[in-house]
């Protein structure tokens, strides 16, 4: 019997798992298991859900333990692909080839196996960009993966632990991820006290631009200011870091701020495996794609193997309308992967069926709805022209939570999940 013809899907993220799952579905619904194999790479077994690991890095050890958080913040691939024809190969990505159509892994028995692919789907994501700041990436926490979120809880916690007055954070980077966690570190280090607020934290947001969150919508900016300087969470705008010594963070302007705790999370680059493909990139090392998220070859006569496409953090997709790379968000990656797995599909279909025209899709970016937690249940969502804020916020993020564990996960499991999560990060918005 011939061999396979294999669509290889590399990073298990939310672009990855999302394509391989629509492809696998459709190959088993056309009855073609028997010509084409989806193989799925990650070097987790568990996929991670970002949008929560704020809250993993504020939960006191009394109110979970490491197997409660990661229960409710990662999920595990096994669960995930049950019953459906993916293999999954949990292993490092160390090289591809994309011209012969071969990607090297470091597996766990093996120490390099070689996969061959005919479609190639790359959603590596991304990983923390330090700039080259000196001292930075060497004194400095990041907040990318579940491990990175309990080692910030840990140290915050050893800091309490030994009885500090008050436990100095400053967070580089005033985009989603720094606000949401400086609101919820300060919500989680304060107690009230006869209506007074009295916090063993105090918490600074360092960002370059003139505004926080720069790139949003100056509503949305405008209410979590107010919600930040509520909460006490001090902002310093217009600066940016420039050197790091331990303790001490030297800012452009020459200002010295002393910090316990430092934590980046002023920017993403693409993983760097990416460099290293004879592909298109722009200056943050992602991948530049094509409507169709098609890869772009570095020059038009080179020969790749097989149909490259690429997704989510990893690439770089410019929207037509504002000539601006589209941010790097998980629904974004969600809509490329149905992209690249309904152009897959039908040029599979184009092959196994004769005559059959196959109706290739351009991706289309769209003004994605988003919710920003700042501080226990407070949230601002966005979705078009409509923006609520405070608890109905919060509830609406709640919802969407559920929404996509129901999407990737069986009905129970995912309501088991949420339940348990929700328990968790209510109770977690006080310390111990
Ligand atoms: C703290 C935080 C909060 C966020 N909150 C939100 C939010 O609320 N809403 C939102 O829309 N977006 C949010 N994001 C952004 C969102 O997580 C990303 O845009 C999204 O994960 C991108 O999906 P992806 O599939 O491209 O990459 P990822 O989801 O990052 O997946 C990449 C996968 O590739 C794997 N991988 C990487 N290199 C290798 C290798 N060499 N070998 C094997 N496997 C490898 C990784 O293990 C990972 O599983 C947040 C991000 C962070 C860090």
């Amino acid at each position: 019997m011939a061999e396979k013809q294999s669509i290889v899907v590399l990073g298990a993220g939310f672009g990855g798992l999302r394509a391989a799952v629509l492809i696998a579905k459709k190959i088993k619904n056309l009855n073609l298991a028997n010509k084409y194999k989806v193989v799925l790479v990650d070097r987790n077994n568990y996929q991670t859900f970002t949008p929560t690991l704020y809250e993993a890095a504020t939960t006191s050890k009394e109110t979970a333990n490491y197997f409660q958080i990661k229960e409710i913040i990662t999920f595990p691939m096994a669960e995930v692909i049950k019953n459906l024809p993916i293999k999954f190969i949990n292993s490092q990505v160390e090289g591809i080839d994309l011209i012969n159509g071969d990607v090297h892994c470091k597996a766990f028995e093996v120490t390099h196996e070689e996969l061959k692919f005919d479609y190639l789907v790359l959603a590596l994501g991304s990983e923390t960009n330090y700039f080259d700041i000196e001292g930075l990436k060497e004194n400095s926490f990041a907040l990318k993966t579940f491990i990175d979120a309990l080692k910030i809880r840990d140290k915050i916690l050893d800091l309490a632990a030994l009885g500090k007055d008050i436990i100095k954070i400053v967070i580089g980077g005033g985009g989603s991820t720094g606000v949401e966690l400086a609101g919820e570190i300060q919500e989680w280090l304060c107690q009230l006290k006869k209506d007074i607020r009295q916090c063993v934290s105090q918490v600074t947001i360092v960002e370059a631009s003139l505004t926080i969150l720069p790139g949003f919508h100056p509503k949305i900016v405008n209410k979590i200011q107010k919600r930040l300087k509520n909460l006490g969470v001090e902002v310093s705008v217009g600066d940016s870091i420039e050197l790091i010594r331990p303790g001490k963070a030297i800012l452009k302007s020459k200002r010295e701020m002393s910090y316990d705790i430092l934590i980046w999370t002023g920017g993403v680059k693409a993983v760097p495996l990416v460099a290293t493909l004879p592909l298109k990139t722009e200056k943050r090392g992602r991948i530049e794609v094509a409507g169709e998220m098609e890869c772009l070859p570095q020059s038009s006569n080179l020969k790749l193997y097989g149909k490259i496409y690429g997704i989510g953090d990893a690439v770089c997709f410019y929207d037509i309308v504002t000539g601006k790379p589209i941010p790097g968000v998980a629904r974004a990656a969600i809509s490329q992967a149905n992209v690249a797995a309904r152009n897959i599909i039908e040029q599979i279909k184009s092959i196994e069926f004769k005559n059959y025209k196959p109706r290739i899709k351009s991706y289309k970016p769209m003004d994605y709805p988003y919710i920003i937690p700042v501080g226990g249940k407070w949230a601002v969502a966005k979705f078009g022209p409509i923006v609520v804020s405070g608890l109905i916020g919060w509830v609406i993020k709640g919802l969407v939570e559920l929404n996509y564990l129901i999407s990737i996960l069986p009905f129970w499991k995912a309501m088991k999940i949420w339940l348990k999560g929700l328990r968790i990060f209510i109770q977690n918005d006080r310390l111990g």
